[in-house]
């Protein structure tokens, strides 16, 4: 894909002297919710109000939306309070619906963005379509997959797109709901730097908690918008409950996150500069969660020593991997030198390690 300006055309004639800020409820529920919560993000920063009509639920059982029938109220949304909107639409029948029912943005959802025959039906009932279509990355960590969606769009005539983070779905449980993997969307920004990048903090949360830190980090790193999850009675909602704040939180989170402003040389330096540096930042946790992990997996090997009762260092597997390291640093332009500090270092800790779990009665 060329990394064409048009593609955030759509963004810059939105003339907002702030990021996008998309909120809503997880899923339609009644009309009367939809318009409550639009009203209360009238005189918000929100100026796209979102809702699911059609829920990919992983499981079959739970709500799985209101349908058609939602694309009414959002209609009316739209009339009472001047907002535009935008749903998830999942297959050439849900486009059709959305396009008779004027929805100004449509997304495709973490679930399509893996199918490239939905991706590839959903492109040619947009074909053409000037209005903006923001594609979810896969929900497996893969560039490419989720690249390859906003090719296809692009390759249909749709020149108004953008791309939303929404993490990715791991096996392990960790802290998130879905890892925010900061590396990918930052590859992706790195290499299309005109494709418009918008966080959903929701989907990676999965509790209100945390949601806050995590459209900071977006915003450091540069992110064009937010997508946030806002419902009037967040515990009652009928999908996503943990994850959902109130369009009052909302307003105080757009008030409390530092924003940056892009202009003129000075600014434009910091800018950057603060933008690398937390793209730093997010290897360094990266670095440190491995060696974590690392270590853990040493405790393991130390139990199993034990047991057997067999010597905790042994020189050969020791020479084989320096000797790997070595190598596979002068790939990634890191010198003998280094490496060897390095791994000395990692090899000393996991010794300290072993000990102490040999030695534990
Ligand atoms: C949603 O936005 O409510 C949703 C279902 O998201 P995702 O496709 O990211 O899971
Ligand atoms: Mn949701």
């Amino acid at each position: 894909m060329e990394n064409k300006k048009e593609l955030r055309t759509w963004l810059n004639k939105m003339e907002l002297d702030h990021p996008l800020v998309i909120a809503g409820p997880c899923s339609a529920e009644t009309e009367d919710q939809l318009l409550n919560i639009a009203h209360q993000l009238k005189d918000s920063d929100a100026t796209v109000l979102r809702a699911g009509i059609w829920k990919p639920r992983t499981r079959p059982g739970n709500f799985e939306g209101v349908g058609a029938l939602g694309l009414k109220w959002l209609q009316r949304a739209k009339e009472e309070t001047g907002m535009k909107t935008t749903t998830e639409v999942a297959n050439a029948n849900h486009v059709d619906l959305a396009m008779e029912h004027d929805v100004d943005i449509l997304w495709i959802g973490a679930r399509t963005t893996v199918s490239p025959f939905i991706v590839q039906e959903i492109a040619e009932a947009l074909r053409g379509t000037d209005k903006p279509v923001l594609i979810k990355n896969p929900v497996n960590p893969d560039l490419s997959l989720w690249l390859g969606a906003v090719e296809r769009m692009y390759k249909a005539d749709i020149p108004n797109l953008g791309v939303i983070h929404r993490g990715f779905s791991t096996y392990e449980k960790t802290r998130y709901r879905n890892n925010p993997e900061w590396q990918i969307p930052i590859d992706l920004q790195n290499r299309f730097p005109d494709l418009p990048l918008i966080l959903d903090p929701s989907h990676i949360a999965g509790k209100r908690d945390i949601i806050f830190d995590l459209c900071q980090t977006a915003l450091d790193l540069n992110f064009d918008g937010l997508m946030v999850e806002t419902h009037h009675d967040p515990e009652n909602a009928w999908s996503d409950a943990a994850q959902q704040i109130t369009p009052d939180s909302l307003k105080q989170m757009t008030i409390d996150l530092r924003i940056r402003k892009q202009e003129g040389d000075e600014v434009e330096f910091r800018n950057r500069l603060s933008t690398q540096r937390t793209q730093i930042d997010v290897l360094d946790h990266k670095l440190i969660e491995l060696l974590g992990k690392r270590m853990k997996i040493s405790d393991e090997i130390g139990r199993l020593k034990r047991e057997n009762n067999v010597a905790i260092l042994q020189s050969r597997r020791w020479n084989e991997i320096l000797g790997k390291m070595i190598l596979e640093g002068e790939d990634h332009n890191l010198s003998e030198e280094f490496v060897l500090r390095i791994y000395k270092a990692i090899h000393q800790e996991s010794i300290n390690h072993q000990k102490k779990v040999v030695n534990e009665v």
